[in-house]
């Protein structure tokens, strides 16, 4: 019988032919869960609430680089800034603003995406990208030296509508490389674009994602 292939291989080999960073969803799996894919070698992990990434980085290998992706309230901030290297949800000025407060009090800059809105659903939270192109043209960004921003990241409507996916996902990589032909242009940092899941992952490499965070499909038992 042949090996059934490990989906970490296979999605580390589709990431390595787009060129584009595999971030392992690891938010309700154990530690014993997350050493497995760390021990096929696996960096990069990210949780989406606060307290269960904060609980659990400590119980794990220094050399994980986390992400938070989830919504981040800003009375959390203090509390996570220690642990994550990136935020994908940067979705409202009041958190930026808050975000360069506490980096400066650590002495350090955080990166971020910022969180853009191209979903149907009305539960998605996200900049609307008019606003933030309107926030961005105002420069108050530019007094907030500590964040630095990365790129976007979105979420698709969770629908079988496979064409709807990738209309939604083209919108994204248009507001994208709009902001590095405008607000960012000059600045290589911005170059991060986080689209794409277990169930679209396919569809947002192909219209340009340079991130993928895939829970469920990676941490699923293989059959065999
Ligand atoms: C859970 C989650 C993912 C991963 O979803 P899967 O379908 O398990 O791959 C990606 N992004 C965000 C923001 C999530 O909350």
């Amino acid at each position: 019988m042949p090996q059934p292939i490990h989906p970490y291989s296979l999605l580390t080999d589709i990431c390595q032919r787009h060129g584009a960073t595999l971030v392992a969803v690891s938010k309700t799996r154990s530690p014993e869960e997350i050493l497995a894919i760390y021990g096929r070698g696996q960096r990069v992990f990210a949780e989406n609430r606060v307290q269960e990434l904060v609980a659990k980085a400590p119980l794990l290998p220094d050399d994980i680089e986390w992400h938070l992706i989830g919504h981040l309230q800003t009375n959390k901030v203090r509390q996570v800034l220690p642990h994550v290297r990136l935020i994908h949800s940067l979705d409202r000025s009041s958190l930026w603003e808050t975000l360069d407060t506490e980096a400066g009090r650590l002495g350090r800059t955080i990166d971020c995406l910022l969180q853009v809105k191209v979903a149907q659903e009305e539960s998605k939270f996200g900049w609307e990208f008019l606003a933030l192109r309107e926030f961005l043209a105002a420069g108050r960004h530019l007094e907030l030296p500590r964040v630095r921003i990365r790129g976007l990241m979105g979420m698709a409507t969770l629908t079988d509508d496979r064409d709807q996916v990738r209309s939604e996902f083209r919108e994204l990589a248009g507001y994208f490389r709009s902001l590095q032909e405008g607000s960012f242009a000059g600045d290589p940092g911005f170059s991060i674009l986080s689209m794409g899941m277990s169930s679209d992952y396919d569809i947002a490499l192909e219209e340009g994602s340079t991130m993928i965070r895939v829970g469920s499909l990676l941490f699923a038992p293989v059959a065999g």
